[in-house]
C-alpha cells in the first residue's frame, strides 16, 4: 500500500479508492462499471486507476484508454502522469526503478480504430494506403453516388445527401435494420426505403473501389475484427486493461468492440452518467451502461460515487431539481460539503444584444474579483448562438477561444492541401483527386473525370498521370503538378518535407484564386506546422481528419502562456470540463429545448440532459440568461427572424426557489455599463474570422 506524505491516492474517498484498487494483483480483473453523477470524480478516478495500474507493474502500452475527444485523452494522460510523477517523487509504494513516465494508448474510438486498422489492414483485405473521408467528403461521395444511380432524376423529393449519410450512419452505429431506423428517427424518409438500400449498397461499393474509409467504417471494421474468432482474441490480448470514459455516450457498435475484444470483460472498466447522455442523435444509447453488468461472460462489479467535489450546494440543488423532472432516470443522490450562499442566477433580459452586454459586464466583474478569464466559460446550445457575444467581446478587447463551432476542415484552402496529400497517399480516392485536379487552371469537372478514370484503370497510377494529356492551355501548370505528384509518390521521401513541397506548389494557386490570400496563407502555414509534428504523412492525415483542431486558437497556435482568455463552447463540447463561473446563453424554449428537436419526447429529454450538463459544469457561479427576444436562423425558405421567447420549460415555477431571479432592462444595462477597466484590456490576436464564414 502506498503510504507516504505525498501519497496521491490519499485524497480519494472510499468508493473511488475501491475503483482504483479494484482487483489489483488478482489473477483475473473483473469488469467494472462506475456509474455516478456529474462532478463526482469519475474521470479523475479513471486517471488514478491508470497510474495505479502502471505502479502495480502493468506495461502502459498494454493499457487502452478510450475518451471522447483528443483533448480529453490529452488531459487524462496529464492527470495520470501527474499522479505518477508524485509517486516517483515521494517514492510512495515505489514506482519501480523507472524515472520516466510512459503513457498508455489513448484516444477516441475512431482514432484508435484507424491505428489498429492500418496495422491489420493486410489481414482483413484492406489496402493499407487507405485514406479517411471526413464528414464533408462522405457527404459529397454520397451525393455523387446518389446522382450516378439516377435517384436525383427520378425522385425529385429524395432526401438530401446529408440526410442520406445521417441515415446510413445511424444504421451502422445502432446496428439496427434500416427499416427500424427509418421508422424511429427518419419517418419522413420511410417511403424511400428501397431506393435508400440501393443507394447505400452503391455507396459502400464506391468506398471500396476507391480505397477510402468513412468515420463509421473505422468503428465497423474494428468491430468486425473484434468479432472475428481469430483476430478478436489476438487484438484483445494486446491489452490487459481497456478503460472508457463517458460511457453513456457510446453506441451499440462501440459496445460490441469492447465485448468482442474482451468477451469475459477482463480488465474492462467504464465510467459514465446516464443523466448526461447527450449523443443519442448520433446513435449513442444509455442502454450500454444499463446492460454493462451482464454484458460479459463474467458478471461486472458496479460502484457508485455520491460525493460531488465540483459544485457548491446551491448549484447542485438547482441542477438536481432540474434533472429530477426527467421522465426516466436512475435516481442518484449527490452531496457536497461546499456550502455557499450564492444561488445560481436566472437573468431575464430584453434581447440577445443586451444578453451579450450583460454577460460581458458580469465576466469583467468576476475578473476584477479575481476569477481569471480561463476560469470562466460561456456555454450555448448551438455554435451560432454566440455571434452577438463574440462581437461584444471583440469590441471590448476581451480575448476568447471558441470550442465546437468553427469548422477547420470546411475552409476551402485547408481542403485543397489535405486533398493533395490524400490523393498522393491513395490515388484511387476520387473525392480528393477531383478537387486537386481542378486546382489546375483550365481543368474542369470533365477533364478531372477523364483523369481519374485513367488513374482508376491503370495498374500503376503514376504512369497514368505521366501519360495524361491535359488541355493545351493547362500544359505548364499540369507539368508542375506532375512533378510534384511524382515526388510525393516516391517512396523514402522524408515527412514533413512533403508538406513543404505541397505548400510551395499550392500557394501560387491560392493567390490566384482568393483576394484574402494572406489570411488563408497563414492558415496553410499553420497546417504545415501541425504536419511537422507527425512522423508520417498517414498519421498526420488520420489525425487531422479524425480530430481536427477544435478551437480557433488551435489554428492560430495555442494561446500565449501568459495570456488570459475566456472559453466559449457549445454545451456538447463542454462535456467533462469545469469552470469556476459558467454562463449559459439563451435558456429559452426554442433554443433549449431546440426547435429542431421538440418533435418527440425522447428528443426533448435529451435536451433536458443537455441543460443538466451545462449547469453542472459550474463550480461556484452559475448564470442562466433568458433573453426575451432572440434571433433564429431558419430553413432557407422561411428566412431568419426574431421571435419572442419564454424561459425554458425545464425550469418550472416550482424550481424558481433555487435561483436568484433578476430582470434586466435596457435602461439599467446602459447605466451599469462601465468602461472596460485598464487592467483587463488585453491584446487580442487578429482572429481573421471572415475566412471561416
Ligand atoms: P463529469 O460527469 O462532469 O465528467 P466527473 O465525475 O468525471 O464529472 P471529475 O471531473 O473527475 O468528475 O471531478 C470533478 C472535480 O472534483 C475535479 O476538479 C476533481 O479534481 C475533483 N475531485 C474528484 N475527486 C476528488 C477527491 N477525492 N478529492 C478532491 N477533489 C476531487
Ligand atoms: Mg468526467
Amino acid at each position: 500500500q502506498p503510504a507516504t506524505t505525498d501519497d496521491p491516492f490519499a485524497s480519494l474517498n472510499a468508493e473511488q479508492r475501491a475503483a482504483v484498487e479494484h482487483d489489483i494483483g488478482a489473477a483475473v480483473v473483473r469488469p467494472l462499471l462506475v456509474v455516478a453523477g456529474a462532478g463526482s470524480g469519475k474521470t479523475s478516478t479513471l486517471a488514478h486507476r491508470v497510474a495505479r495500474l502502471i505502479q502495480a507493474g502493468t506495461d502502459p502500452q498494454r493499457i487502452l484508454l478510450l475518451t471522447f475527444s483528443r483533448r480529453a485523452a490529452g488531459e487524462m494522460g496529464q492527470r495520470a502522469s501527474g499522479v505518477l510523477q508524485r509517486l516517483l517523487r515521494g517514492g510512495g509504494g515505489g514506482y519501480g526503478a523507472q524515472t520516466q513516465v510512459t503513457l498508455p494508448w489513448s484516444g477516441t474510438f475512431h482514432a484508435i480504430g484507424a491505428r489498429l486498422l492500418r496495422e491489420y489492414a493486410g489481414r482483413i483485405g484492406l489496402d493499407e494506403s487507405f485514406t479517411i473521408h471526413d464528414r464533408g467528403d462522405s457527404e459529397d461521395l454520397m451525393g455523387l453516388v446518389r446522382h450516378e444511380i439516377g435517384l436525383t432524376q427520378t425522385e425529385k423529393r429524395f432526401p438530401l445527401k446529408g440526410t442520406c449519410l445521417s441515415i446510413y450512419s445511424r444504421v451502422v452505429n445502432s446496428r439496427e435494420p434500416l427499416e427500424a431506423v427509418l421508422q424511429s428517427t427518419f419517418p419522413w424518409c420511410s417511403e424511400w426505403e428501397g431506393q435508400l438500400k440501393t443507394l447505400f449498397g452503391a455507396y459502400v461499393d464506391a468506398k471500396q473501389e476507391q480505397n477510402v474509409l468513412d468515420y463509421d467504417d473505422l468503428l465497423l471494421f474494428w468491430s468486425e475484427m473484434a468479432g472475428d474468432p481469430e483476430l478478436g482474441p489476438e487484438i484483445g490480448a494486446r491489452f490487459d486493461h481497456v478503460l472508457v470514459d463517458e460511457y453513456q455516450d457510446t453506441n451499440r457498435l462501440q459496445a460490441s468492440i469492447i465485448s468482442g475484444m474482451k468477451p469475459g470483460g477482463e480488465g474492462v472498466m467504464v465510467v459514465g452518467d446516464d443523466a448526461q447522455s447527450i449523443y443519442a442523435f448520433r446513435g449513442a444509447t444509455v442502454r450500454n451502461i444499463l446492460d454493462f453488468p451482464k454484458g460479459f461472460s463474467r458478471p461486472a462489479e458496479v460502484i457508485t460515487l455520491e460525493r460531488n467535489y465540483r459544485s457548491t450546494q446551491p448549484i447542485l440543488d438547482a441542477s438536481n431539481a432540474m434533472i429530477a423532472g426527467a421522465l426516466e432516470r436512475h435516481a442518484k443522490t449527490l452531496w457536497t460539503d461546499k456550502a455557499s450562499s450564492i444561488k445560481p442566477q436566472l437573468v431575464l433580459i430584453p434581447d440577445e444584444a443586451e444578453q451579450a452586454r450583460w454577460v460581458c459586464n458580469r465576466i469583467l466583474e468576476h475578473r476584477e474579483a479575481g476569477i481569471a478569464l480561463t476560469a470562466q466559460a460561456v456555454l450555448f446550445r448551438a455554435a451560432s448562438h454566440s455571434a452577438a457575444l463574440e462581437l461584444e467581446l471583440m469590441r471590448r478587447n476581451i480575448p476568447f477561444v471558441k470550442f465546437g463551432g468553427l469548422k477547420f476542415l470546411e475552409a476551402a484552402h485547408i481542403k485543397d492541401v489535405l486533398a493533395t496529400l490524400r490523393f498522393a497517399q491513395n490515388p484511387n480516392g476520387r473525392m480528393a483527386g477531383f478537387r486537386v485536379a481542378q486546382l489546375i487552371p483550365g481543368i474542369g469537372p470533365a477533364t478531372a473525370t477523364r483523369l481519374l478514370d485513367a488513374v482508376g484503370e491503370a495498374a500503376d497510377p503514376l504512369s497514368a498521370i505521366e501519360a495524361f494529356v491535359p488541355p493545351a492551355k493547362s500544359a505548364a501548370d499540369w507539368e508542375a503538378f506532375r512533378a510534384l505528384y511524382r515526388r510525393l509518390r516516391t517512396p523514402g521521401l522524408r515527412w514533413p518535407a512533403d508538406i513543404e513541397l505541397v505548400k510551395a506548389w499550392y500557394l501560387p494557386h491560392l493567390e490566384r484564386m482568393h483576394d484574402d490570400f494572406h489570411v488563408r496563407a497563414a492558415d496553410v502555414e499553420q497546417l504545415a506546422a501541425l504536419a511537422g509534428g507527425h512522423a508520417t504523412r498517414e498519421s498526420f492525415l488520420a489525425e487531422i481528419t479524425l480530430d481536427p483542431p477544435e478551437a480557433t486558437s488551435d489554428r492560430a497556435g495555442p494561446p500565449l502562456l501568459d495570456e488570459d482568455y475566456l472559453i466559449l463552447s457549445t454545451i456538447h463540447s463542454s462535456k467533462g470540463q469545469e469552470w469556476k463561473s459558467v454562463h449559459v446563453l439563451n435558456v429559452v424554449d426554442g433554443c433549449i429545448p431546440s426547435d429542431m428537436s421538440t418533435g418527440n419526447q425522447d428528443d426533448i429529454e435529451e435536451e433536458r440532459r443537455l441543460l443538466y450538463v451545462a449547469m453542472t459544469r459550474a463550480r461556484e457561479h452559475l448564470q442562466l440568461v433568458v433573453p426575451n427576444r432572440f434571433f433564429i436562423k431558419q430553413q432557407a425558405q422561411m428566412g431568419d427572424r426574431h421571435v419572442y421567447a419564454a424561459r425554458t420549460r425545464f425550469i418550472t415555477p416550482a424550481m424558481l426557489k433555487h435561483f436568484d431571479e433578476h430582470t434586466w432592462l435596457s435602461a439599467d444595462t446602459q447605466q451599469v455599463r462601465k468602461p472596460v477597466p485598464e487592467t483587463v484590456r488585453m491584446m487580442v490576436r487578429d482572429r481573421a474570422r471572415s475566412v471561416w464564414k
